[in-house]
């Protein structure tokens, strides 16, 4: 009955979506044959590409050159962006569960109204808590507010989260803890004006080609250290290799605090005018002796002495860090750690300084600042009185309606609908079928939802396999908006493609579910994306964040992106670059940064004497993106990576196994196991193996661990054995 009162409108809506082949109508503002800039919608380096139009259809892509972030260079999976768009399971029209329980096509309309009762139904009958959403860091940030004030504020679910809790979690909950907010405090150009750089559980040369690049543009001749368990391609090149045991990466960072600390290297000027807690953190780190932490690593003194020394005595020292600290059962901690050895030696907001997490998508930021799923628009608390009533005035909404709580995170949503409590769940742009960590509760929480709908731009994809409603959805290149990057940058992207078959941007279907859903006069403001983002820049104005300066799209167009702050006024030259903190005020109530710290915790899974061997994972190649979703659909990238499965195994593993090169083996760990071939290599230590995480295998094996903070998945160490595959089968 509800759906019938709003049958209308949402007719009206409908009969105004073109049907296929009328769609992809371009920007009448794009020449047919020219060329256009706009932003790569793979990783979160946010690299500028040259777009070359004919007909006004991209047919090719280079390197924007004078592009401040990557200023000519792009990796391959930037040069070779446009082919995935262009795969042949593209999601064309939407589908629906039919009674044989196949995906059968459907329209529009049936598709939009589907959802509509459904996920009503579920509602009424066990109550808003019932459904939920997960979205992505891969949508542009003014789809993913749209759908934040959509679901939250119009549908009234209370659970909501990003994919980008995977990736980028316990980055946020340490610079929110020590900065006051979210705040990266670098700019890419600090990478070129280091003298000395540790890159912290990051493999920069393959996950981040392009900043990779930067670093080795740096005229000082930096010293780089590389703090890893893995002897990585960025490892190969550094100046010293720390290869700790995995997770010791807490106890080392306050080992190192407490030696610089003994060596006379604190800014006690910095410290004492620009920051809080030191003398309780000094206590802290009091206890991690040197022979402790060689004890808890597996490093010499010498090695540990020289990565000390090498901070302490740097002029501009920047730590830089991503999954190998933020995938980790005390993520948050070690973040802060690395956050405390920056502000302890006065390294922070100098060109060539600085803590920094490298983020992984290509809009996690955006998700982090906007997508109203952990915290409020503009990096604000639901849980405030004051923020819901001042974001309630900018958007003219009920404050009533904006929830009291952030809602549930990633795990804590799946975990409900495992246990019954959420029937309904909404998932865009991300795949958990194949990347959440826990594989076999993912499994089975598909088969437990009454109502599952995937809004994708593949059909093929193992979540949108389990769908029972598909709304193909519009990729990038096909639709334009904002993201947002590791540095804080807001680039531009634009539309230079046709969305094959109906598919329609995630932008357009939101709008579609608002008007159905009945709350159409709610967005009627929100009705484009530039529209969507003049309201971002009033939700930013006064916060750390403040985008007011950037005027509208052309800005950011001519700029070549704008990094936030950019309060209302402010200057936007081309090639822009900053820094945040030069002034040594942080985002915090005092102004003053603070020290954080806590017990280190043992490895939730070591190994054992059934399951005798540690397990690593992490990205295999520069030419794979996350799930492969779009980078396995193009045979480029996929001839410049191995085609099958691989487990690196250190060579004195292999003979005790009896394990040939190259031998099918079997990897097993207690909750799955996996078919891979064995590549030996000196890259890990006897004792620890490591698989690349794009294979859907490889989540079966995890061990489902979470920083208790940030929530965020501990992707990268599990028990694990390996076996010949021969012997295996013959057992
Ligand atoms: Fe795209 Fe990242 Fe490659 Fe740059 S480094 S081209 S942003 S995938």
């Amino acid at each position: 009955m509800k759906l019938r009162a709003h049958a209308g409108p949402l007719t009206d809506k409908l009969a105004r979506i073109p049907g296929p082949g009328a769609l992809g109508q371009l920007p009448a503002r794009l020449a047919p044959d020219a060329t256009t800039d706009l932003v790569c919608g793979f990783c979160s380096t946010g690299c500028g590409l040259t777009a070359h139009l004919k007909d006004g259809v991209a047919v090719n892509l280079t390197p924007s050159a004078d592009y401040p972030v990557n200023q000519g260079a792009a990796c391959p999976k930037g040069w070779d962006a446009l082919r995935p768009t262009a795969a042949t399971d593209r999601a064309t029209t939407p589908m629906i569960r039919g009674s044989r329980g196949r995906l059968v096509p459907t329209t529009w309309h049936r598709a939009i109204a589907t959802f509509v009762s459904r996920m009503r139904a579920v509602q009424d009958a066990h109550g808003p808590e019932s459904v939920a959403f997960l979205s992505t860091g891969q949508i542009t940030t003014e789809e993913m507010a749209l759908l934040g004030a959509l679901a939250k504020f119009g549908m009234g679910m209370v659970h909501g989260d990003g994919n980008t809790r995977q990736c980028m979690a316990t980055a946020v909950s340490a610079y929110k803890e020590c900065f006051g907010f979210d705040a990266p405090p670098y700019t890419y150009a600090d990478l070129e004006a280091s003298d000395v750089i540790v890159l912290w559980g990051s493999n920069l040369a393959v996950a981040h080609p392009i900043l990779w690049e930067r670093l080795w543009r740096n005229r000082n001749r930096p010293k780089l250290i590389v703090v890893d368990p893995r002897r990585t391609e960025s490892a190969m090149a550094a100046s010293q290799h720390v290869a700790l045991r995995p997770k010791s990466d807490l106890g080392l960072a306050y080992g190192l605090a407490r030696l610089l600390i003994h060596s006379g290297a604190v800014d006690r000027a910095f410290v004492d005018a620009h920051t809080e807690e030191f003398d309780a953190f000094a206590a802290h780190v009091e206890e991690f002796t040197l022979e402790r932490v060689c004890q808890d690593t597996g490093l010499t003194p010498e090695a540990v002495t020289a990565l000390a020394d090498a901070i302490g005595q740097g002029k501009r020292v920047s730590l830089w860090w991503t999954m190998g600290v933020n995938q980790s059962h005390e993520g948050v901690l070690t973040a802060q750690a690395l956050i405390a050895l920056s502000l302890m030696t006065g390294q922070i907001g100098r060109p060539g300084t600085g803590p920094g997490s490298v983020t992984g998508q290509c809009n996690a930021m955006g998700s982090r600042l906007f997508s109203n799923t952990s915290s409020l628009f503009g990096g604000r608390d639901f849980s405030s009185d004051t923020d819901r009533k001042e974001v309630a005035g900018i958007l003219d909404v009920d404050p009533e309606r904006i929830p009291q709580t952030a809602g549930l995170t990633y795990d804590r949503i799946l975990e409900g609908v495992s246990a019954g409590r959420i029937k309904a769940l909404w998932v865009i742009g991300t795949n958990p079928a194949h990347s959440w960590i826990h594989r076999r509760l993912a499994d089975d929480v598909f088969d437990k939802l009454d109502f599952l709908v995937v809004q994708d731009m593949y059909e093929t994809s193992h979540t949108a396999q389990r769908a029972h409603l598909l709304l193909p959805a519009a990729g990038w290149g096909e639709k334009e908006g904002t993201f947002i990057n590791s540095e804080r940058r807001v680039g531009l992207l634009k539309r230079v493609l046709r969305a094959p078959g109906q598919a329609l941007t995630d932008f357009a279907i939101f709008r579609l579910v608002a008007q159905a859903w009945g709350v159409g006069e709610m967005f009627a403001r929100w009705d484009s994306p530039e529209a969507v983002f003049h309201i971002l820049r009033e939700l930013s104005r006064g916060r750390p964040c403040d985008i007011t300066g950037i005027a509208d799209y052309h800005t950011l167009n001519d700029a070549g992106g704008v990094q936030w702050p950019c309060p209302e006024g402010a200057p936007v030259p081309r090639g822009d670059e900053r820094r945040l903190f030069s002034d040594g005020k942080f985002f915090t109530d005092t102004g003053r940064a603070r020290f954080r710290f806590g017990a280190t915790t043992p490895l939730p899974e070591p190994p054992c004497d059934e399951y005798p061997l540690l397990l690593l994972t992490g990205r295999g190649s520069a030419t794979q993106w996350h799930t492969g979703t779009r980078t396995d659909k193009s045979g480029v990238l996929a001839k410049l990576h191995p085609s099958e499965i691989y487990v690196e195994l250190h060579p004195d593993d292999a003979r005790r196994l009896a394990i040939r090169p190259h031998e099918p083996v079997r990897v097993e760990s207690r909750r799955g196991a996996l078919t891979a071939r064995a590549v030996l290599t000196h890259k890990g230590r006897a004792g620890e193996v490591f698989v690349p995480m794009h294979y859907e295998a490889t989540n079966r094996l995890c061990y489902p661990a979470f920083d208790p903070t940030s929530r965020q998945p501990a992707y990268k160490a599990a028990a694990v054995r390996v076996r010949p595959l021969e012997r295996w089968e013959d057992a």
